[in-house]
């Protein structure tokens, strides 16, 4: 379910045009509607709450980081789940406090490390033993124990493309399943370190329930290993990772997904620590980008667009599926024709679809890429000079620019030349 509809044959998000915003501020941009948002993160907590769980929903802000994205899911109730200084500053910016922000990732630095500790978060997943040592000595510097989840490895397959599956053996991700217990039993010596829970988080885009019963079902055999053995589990972070629809996949509903938590965890008296971030972002986000050319090639009609693969990566990194519709519907009965969408970009990789079948289009329309919310805007880059994508933000019939188009004088002035020129 999203806001992005037709109204008298043009594509609207909720009720402002989005060929009105490509007026006023150029294309390509991202346009993200409140209202989907608002509804994504009110059926997820719902869904929680009906299962009757004692929940902490941190929206993982890698899918998306912008300020007031998090904001929008902030005021309703969001924490965060950061996976670097700067997202953590993204936080804190967007409002979120402190007692609800979670930090994660495998690499996290000294500094970033001392950042997190000093502005009194409320949890730190610790993915290995030397990431675990130096943060006992930065919070013992600071004379405090900092509260600690281990990310465990739970060695299970997601089912989900090979490069966001996260949780098997052989991924960088957290703490091998097999040495979790004697990890923990050294956490338990060090002086900064109050070790609360057990965290896991298995991949990106499962369309399965069961691999997260699976390996929630891992963690409830360790939390009871540790009890046993004396340590206070009171919080289990069970990730992110639920899929949402980009083609014909069809993901659990949140229902089903809460029910798989309260039937594998919910009896441990233990507060559940959520970190969607797709699920909750995707489909709330659309890009728009204008045709540049239409080109008859030797075999095939390429539709090139003025969105690349620097603006929306998923297609070129993971081969994934965006729906593609013209902003402005044809007349009824338009036949579509098979075309490749691609972007400028000197890289064959810098393809969005291929065969696709589209209403004949030409040069000037504008075309929506839906599904765009997560992993889009959050993975830009300048790649070609290309300026960085701005993003819009749509409630009601208002909108608002949430992140400029940089100048090109903006883009430049990080550099300089040596003066031995
Ligand atoms: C990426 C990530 C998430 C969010 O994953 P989604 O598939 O977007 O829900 C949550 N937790 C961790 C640790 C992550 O790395």
């Amino acid at each position: 379910m999203n806001h992005f509809d037709l109204i008298d044959g043009s594509l609207h998000a909720e009720q402002v045009a989005l060929a009105e915003i490509a007026a006023r501020i150029g294309t390509p941009f991202y346009c993200y509607s409140t209202a989907t948002l608002v509804r994504h993160y009110t059926v997820f907590a719902h869904a929680l709450e009906k299962a009757g769980l004692d929940a902490t929903i941190c929206f993982a802000c890698k899918a998306n980081p912008n300020v007031a994205v998090i904001r929008t899911l902030a005021e309703l109730g969001a924490g965060a789940d950061v996976v670097s200084e700067g997202e953590l500053r993204q936080a804190l910016a967007a409002g979120v406090p402190p007692g609800r922000i979670v930090f994660s990732g495998v690499g996290k630095t000294r500094g970033e490390l001392e950042f997190a500790v000093a502005k009194g978060i409320m949890q730190i997943n610790v993915e290995s033993e030397p990431e675990l040592e130096l943060l006992s000595s930065v919070a013992a510097e600071r004379g405090i124990r900092m509260p600690v989840s281990l990310r465990v490895n739970p060695d299970v397959d997601a089912g989900t493309h090979a490069k966001i599956t996260t949780g098997k053996k052989e991924n960088k991700f957290g703490i091998e399943w097999t040495r979790a217990h004697e990890v923990y039993r050294k956490a338990r010596t060090l002086p900064g370190i109050e070790v609360v829970g057990v965290a896991c988080h298995i991949g990106s885009q499962l369309t399965e329930v069961a691999p997260f019963r699976e390996a929630f079902l891992r963690v409830r055999d360790l939390v009871a290993i540790l009890r046993a053995d004396g340590f206070d589990i009171r919080r289990l972070d069970v990730g992110g990772g639920l899929g949402v629809p980009y083609e014909d996949e069809t993901p659990p509903h949140p229902d089903e997904y809460a029910a798989a938590i309260r039937d594998t965890l919910g009896d441990l008296g233990c507060r559940i620590v959520l970190e969607p971030g797709r699920l909750l972002v995707a489909n709330a986000g659309i890009l728009v980008s204008r045709v540049v050319y239409v080109k008859e090639g030797a075999t095939r009609t390429f539709v090139i667009v003025d969105a690349a693969m620097n603006d929306l990566m998923r297609p070129a990194l993971y081969d994934a599926h965006h729906a593609i519709e013209p902003v402005t519907a044809p007349p009824p009965g338009t036949e579509p024709v098979p075309v490749d969408v691609v972007g400028p970009v000197c890289e064959t990789g810098d393809t969005f679809a291929r065969q696709r079948l589209l209403p004949p289009v030409k040069a000037g329309d504008l075309l929506a890429f839906r599904t765009a919310g997560a992993y889009g805007a959050a993975m830009a880059s300048t790649y070609n000079t290309r300026p960085l994508v701005p993003e819009v933000l749509v409630k009601g019939d208002r909108f608002a620019v949430v992140r400029a188009r940089p100048t090109y004088e903006e883009m430049r002035a990080l550099e300089s030349l040596p003066d031995w020129f």
